[in-house]
């Protein structure tokens, strides 16, 4: 299947997040696109400009509009960190009604964490990344079987008016209000982290279905307060599973949210890789075996398919991760 890609996506370089108040080194880093993009040998295609208006339809004008002049205003106000971070959050007991007027406190009315800094490349390699999810669901739209956009920073925990999580713009959910001209989709998230962000953008939407498997956020995994299966309705499935879960139970999820999603028109596979064992990020235990038998089961619905690039940061491993699911999931489609 052809392989998106746009070089803008490496220009977000944070070299450091900030965890429990201390900087330590980032793993979102540009070197995972250029890992799993040299160990793919389909055609390439160079991701599309697509106009701001096409994000609306799943961002709060509000968060665009931030996202695109916070460094700039950050960098022009001198301050002692180097790149956007919050210190002030707007909690919801607050009760707030505006955006805050400082340069300092303005990053809290839109993040929902400190480790997702703003630098000086962050806003066109988030936006290209939008632009490959975009490019993608418009290959699939003109008749391609499937399309994987090879991008980063990833997406799926941002949600309609906020960043986090390393995610700014939810590129999946971007991918999936454009094939939704072409009947209902759902968006099946296989990262080993709840997809909050689109959980919470499709919510109550009937012509958008959102499934996860993920790590327990219960048992103490990111994002902490999303993710549990009680917040399933009939157009969420959350199916969180144990830390140190391996390829049965997680094999069997899947298999879950490919038949709970059977009757779609069109599918976008948020495929993160770092569930796989010996990601550094995440304690579940999933062979590379097991992400070449998920990709069978997601090509098994035989829908047009978008598959956007979430997390995974075994640099060793990723390509051939992606390599195995995308191979998967054309043997689950013949
Ligand atoms: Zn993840």
């Amino acid at each position: 299947m052809p392989v998106v890609w746009s070089d803008r996506c490496l220009l977000h370089d944070p070299a450091a997040e900030i965890w429990v108040g201390t900087p330590t080194p980032a793993t979102e880093v540009p070197a995972r696109a250029t890992a799993i993009r040299d160990r793919l040998d389909a055609r390439v295609v160079d991701a599309q400009p697509h106009d701001d208006a096409v994000l609306l339809a799943v961002h709060d004008e509000a968060l665009l509009a931030y996202l695109a002049s916070a460094w700039k205003e950050w960098n022009g106000a001198e301050l002692p960190q180097e790149q956007v971070v919050p210190y002030v959050f707007a909690h919801r007991e607050l009760g707030a009604r505006r955006e805050p007027a400082a340069v300092w406190a303005r990053p809290g009315w839109f993040a929902y964490d400190t480790m997702t800094l703003i630098g000086p490349g962050t806003w066109e390699a988030a936006r290209a990344a939008a632009d490959a999810a975009l490019t993608a669901a418009d290959l699939v739209l003109g008749g391609e079987p499937a399309a994987y956009a090879c991008t980063r920073p990833p997406g799926h925990h941002a949600t309609r008016s906020a960043y986090g999580g390393s995610c700014y713009l939810n590129n999946a959910a971007i991918a999936a209000g454009a094939l939704t001209a072409a009947g209902p989709v759902a968006v099946l998230d296989v990262d080993a982290h709840h997809g909050n962000g689109t959980q919470e953008i499709f919510r109550g939407r009937e012509d958008v279905r959102t499934g996860s498997v993920h790590v327990d956020p219960g048992a103490g995994w990111f994002p902490h307060f999303l993710g549990f299966a009680d917040e399933s309705d009939g157009s969420n499935l959350n199916l969180p599973l144990a830390p140190g879960a391996a390829d049965e139970p997680w094999l069997e999820a899947v298999a879950e949210l490919v038949g709970w999603a059977h009757g779609v028109a069109g599918l976008v596979v948020a495929l993160g890789v770092d569930a796989a064992a010996g990601d550094p990020e995440s304690p579940l235990q999933v062979s590379g075996a097991a992400f070449r038998e998920s990709g069978r089961l997601l090509g098994s619905l035989g829908v047009p398919t978008v598959v956007v690039q979430e997390g995974g940061y075994d640099l060793a491993t990723i390509g051939a991760l992606v390599r195995e699911t995308l191979l998967g999931l054309e043997e689950g489609r013949a």
